[in-house]
């Protein structure tokens, strides 16, 4: 269906290795409208390699700007619902820096689309996604305790504007449903190309850990699903028991199948890398995982040391679980383990527990 291309780079060398992406996938932007996504989750600088990193960024906005566009749009939805956090995550992301030019506020534009969907059957989008004539979205290489991994289909979450995030949450919260929903949303309008930023990738506990890996690659490909695939195999996971590719697969988005996928440059194995502490791979790990999920369901709680006690967890938690008393304390009948709140701690103050690691006293709510 697609190609996936892994090409060595360094952040000095990102824009001369896209160009040559672009080349080698016959890119033609002429008079289009162009959207460019990147990831960029939350007011996180760039040290700590959680958003896309700017010189990917400008390397894609300057590929794009050489093959004479209509029009280029940059732009995110983190998790936050206004213009301030918008433009402030853009910033701090260094997303302003190369191309204030072309950044859009696109939390300012949603509009209601149809969705077909189990979970809900309209979502509020941003208009450019469903208006654009070729739509680049550039995830970064990082996993997440949630869905196994985070890549081109987890960055289509981002269509969706904040408040409707918060409510998907809500209504998918476990790995396979919120996996399902992630697919469904991508159906909305799946990328025409994906440039991933793997130059220093996430391993362990993402998709806001302090866990980086220099990985060196550039990777891109005209199939989200099959790049997403090829990421899970650098990372030492079989694709079929990543819940959200296999259904992707099923939905004839992409072949999952490392064998299967028309690949371009060396694909390997990342020596030890840290899975996310949920994953158990083969049969019977799998089958264990769903037995398991009682006592292992993994929930945040706070380093005191490192919290602000800035409220940005508390006002942003989608279910309402979170109280500052004056630390964050999370209720468990409540959290859904969506891990939005590691994702938005501007200080890395959240960590994850479980049932397991509470009994033997390490944490506490
Ligand atoms: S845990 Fe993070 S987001 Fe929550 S109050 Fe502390 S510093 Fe702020
Ligand atoms: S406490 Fe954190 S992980 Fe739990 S539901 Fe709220 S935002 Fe999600």
């Amino acid at each position: 269906m697609g190609t996936v291309a892994v090409y060595d780079a360094d952040y000095s060398s990102a824009a001369e290795v896209i160009e040559k992406a672009f080349s080698d996938f016959g890119v033609n932007l002429e008079n289009k409208n162009v959207v460019i996504k990147p990831n960029v989750i939350g007011p996180f600088g760039v040290s700590r390699a959680i958003t896309t990193h700017p010189s990917v960024v400008a390397g894609v906005v300057k590929a794009v700007a050489a093959r004479r566009p209509a029009r280029i749009v940059v732009g995110d939805n983190p998790g936050v619902r206004g213009y301030g956090l918008n433009k402030t995550s853009a910033q701090r992301s260094g997303l302003l820096d190369v191309c204030s030019d072309y950044y859009v506020n696109l939390s300012e534009e949603g509009v209601s689309a149809p969705m077909k969907s189990r979970f809900t059957d309209k979502v509020t989008i941003s208009r450019t996604f469903l208006e654009t004539d070729f739509y680049i979205s550039i995830p970064k290489f990082k996993t997440h305790m949630l869905t196994h991994i985070t890549g081109a289909i987890k960055n289509s979450f981002g269509m969706l504007v904040g408040g409707q995030k918060t409510a998907i949450h809500r209504l998918a919260q476990s790995c396979e449903t919120f996996s399902e929903a992630l697919v469904d949303i991508y159906q909305l309008r799946a990328p025409d190309l994906v440039v991933m930023d793997a130059v220093i990738g996430m391993e362990g506990k993402g998709p806001s850990s302090e866990d980086l890996r220099e990985i060196g690659k550039i990777i891109v490909s005209d199939n989200g699903v099959e790049l997403d695939a090829v990421m899970a195999v650098m990372m030492g996971m079989d694709p079929v028991r990543v819940p959200m590719l296999q259904l992707a697969q099923e939905r004839g988005l992409g072949r999952i199948s490392l064998g299967s996928i028309k690949t371009v440059g060396p694909i390997a194995q990342i020596e030890n890398f840290k899975l996310p502490s949920k994953m158990m791979r083969g049969p019977v790990g799998f089958i264990l995982w769903h037995l398991l999920t009682h006592l292992m369901t993994s929930r945040p709680v706070p380093i005191e040391d490192k919290c602000s006690k800035c409220g940005i967890c508390e006002q942003h938690c989608p279910v309402g679980a979170i109280q500052l008393k004056p630390y964050p304390t999370v209720n468990p009948e409540r959290c859904i383990s969506c891990f939005c709140c590691m994702e938005l701690c501007p200080n890395s103050a959240l960590d994850v527990t479980n049932k397991v690691k509470r009994y033997r006293g390490r944490f506490k709510y």
